[in-house]
């Protein structure tokens, strides 16, 4: 049976899928292999996890979660997903800072793309990462921890530097969330105040289909202290009065709790739950991340496509993540926007539409998210990270004989 991603818009071409029991194993087929690459959960829309040889699924791997209360940290087994791992760790009195908009995600398979969720001071969640530890292309094991001279390029590695089997992650004292939604926020508003939008608590998401006057929904997810309070107006926004899921026609049940309730941090800060589908499912996306400084004018340059946009959409996201300085972070070197896409399953007529939408972000220098659709046409990448040669030369030093190589880093990556 083919194996596909879970879009089920690519396909992959390699021509074996190996499950591992053990450690040992991963390391054996890694050793014995001209050519490999880890599977995570599969939730990317391109061939990035992809390779001409053979793919290893570490979902056979044992799981295990370890957890250091004195150095805040916690070891888990790369494959875990993130709604597992949180889970674990809330039952021990423990979070993590930040979550993506779906906890179905392997922890390997997320940092390795920057994988982020949204806040002003909420980095990707790679930027947690404190140590890694990895199957060589010789099949041995080696780690990289925070401080070596190599880690902030080992991270967000695209898989090209080794298999991950564990990775350590920054934890801190487990928290409550509330998250409320408000609907019909004049697009005039949020770009006067876009600042005060975004930093009105802990993680901000604006949903739109950039038509009209208004945006349709702002979710927004606060710690909850004493002082906590529902907004009743946000900037000329109401309340909204039942649950509601960001794309139109969907059953609301697949989201997180909404209408203010506080709950643990797991249950709020992604946008869908863990027991249900997250977002549609029929469907593609794609994500443009540019400088926060850049952010007005981005959106108003997207705007103007609005026509050409619209048809394909299901609904666009906006959202922060803090600066880091992880080498091919979408969020390095500074703090950035997320303008994302939630495409209607129509992969030809999205593929002819992204190189409008990337010349309309050309000179606002925005970095294509690595897990999802990108034209890069002009295979402009390289100049959007000024540590970019430094990672080939981690690559090259790291992997000579090209094991963990694929199409997709010969494409926008390890090109000459
Ligand atoms: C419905 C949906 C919602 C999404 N929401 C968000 C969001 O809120 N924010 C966001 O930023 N992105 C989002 N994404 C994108 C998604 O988070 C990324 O594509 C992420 O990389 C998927 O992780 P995965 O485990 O499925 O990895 P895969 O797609 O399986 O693999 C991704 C990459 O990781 C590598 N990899 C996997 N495991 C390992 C390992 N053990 N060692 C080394 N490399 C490894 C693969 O080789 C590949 O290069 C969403 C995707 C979907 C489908």
């Amino acid at each position: 049976m083919t194996l596909t991603n879970w879009a089920g818009n690519y396909a992959y071409l390699a021509p074996v899928v190996q499950h591992p029991r053990s450690v040992e194993e991963l390391s054996q087929i890694v050793a014995s292999s001209p050519q490999v690459r880890a599977l995570g959960t599969r939730h990317c829309f391109n061939d990035l996890a992809d390779g001409p040889g053979t793919l290893v699924a570490l979902d056979g791997l044992p799981s295990s979660v370890r957890i250091d209360p004195d150095a805040r940290t916690v070891t888990v087994s790369a494959g875990t997903r993130y709604g597992t791992l949180a889970e674990e760790l809330h039952e021990s009195g423990w979070a993590l800072g930040n979550l993506a908009s779906l906890p179905h995600i392997s922890v390997a398979g997320a940092i390795a793309t920057a994988t982020h969720g949204s806040g002003d001071r909420s980095q990707n969640l790679a930027a947690a990462v404190c140590g890694l530890r990895l199957v060589s292309p010789d099949g041995s094991l080696r780690s990289v921890v925070r401080g070596d001279d190599d880690f902030a390029g080992s991270v967000v590695a695209l898989g090209a530097l080794g298999i991950a089997v564990e990775v350590t992650l920054d934890i801190e004292h487990t928290y409550e969330v509330a998250q409320e939604v408000h609907e019909e926020l004049p697009w005039e508003a949020a770009l006067a105040n876009l600042d005060e939008v975004t930093s009105s608590a802990g993680s901000v998401s604006l949903f739109t289909d950039w038509r009209g006057s208004s945006i349709q929904q702002v979710w927004r997810k606060t710690r909850v202290s004493p002082s906590f309070e529902p907004r009743a107006d946000f900037h000329g926004a109401t309340p909204a009065t039942a649950q509601r899921h960001p794309l139109p026609g969907i059953d609301p049940v697949h989201t997180t709790a909404q209408l203010a309730s506080a709950g643990p941090w797991h249950e709020r800060l992604p946008h869908f739950r863990l027991d249900f589908t997250p977002s549609n499912g029929a469907e593609l996306q794609s994500e443009y991340l540019v400088p926060r400084s850049s952010a007005v004018d981005a959106l108003q340059a997207v705007r103007a496509l609005s026509d050409q946009i619209a048809p394909l959409l299901q609904v666009s996201e906006i959202r922060t993540i803090a600066g880091d300085d992880l080498w091919l972070s979408t969020a390095s070197g500074g703090d950035r926007v997320g303008i994302h896409f939630t495409w209607h399953p129509k992969e030809t007529l999205v593929a002819a539409l992204l190189p409008t939408i990337e010349a309309a972000l050309a000179p606002f220098e925005a970095r294509p998210h690595w897990g999802k659709l990108f034209a890069d046409d002009d295979r402009s990448l390289a100049r959007l990270y000024p540590r970019w040669d430094d990672f080939r030369s981690l690559v090259a030093r790291t992997d000579p004989d090209g094991v963990f190589r694929n199409a997709f880093l010969d494409r926008h990556v390890l090109q000459d």
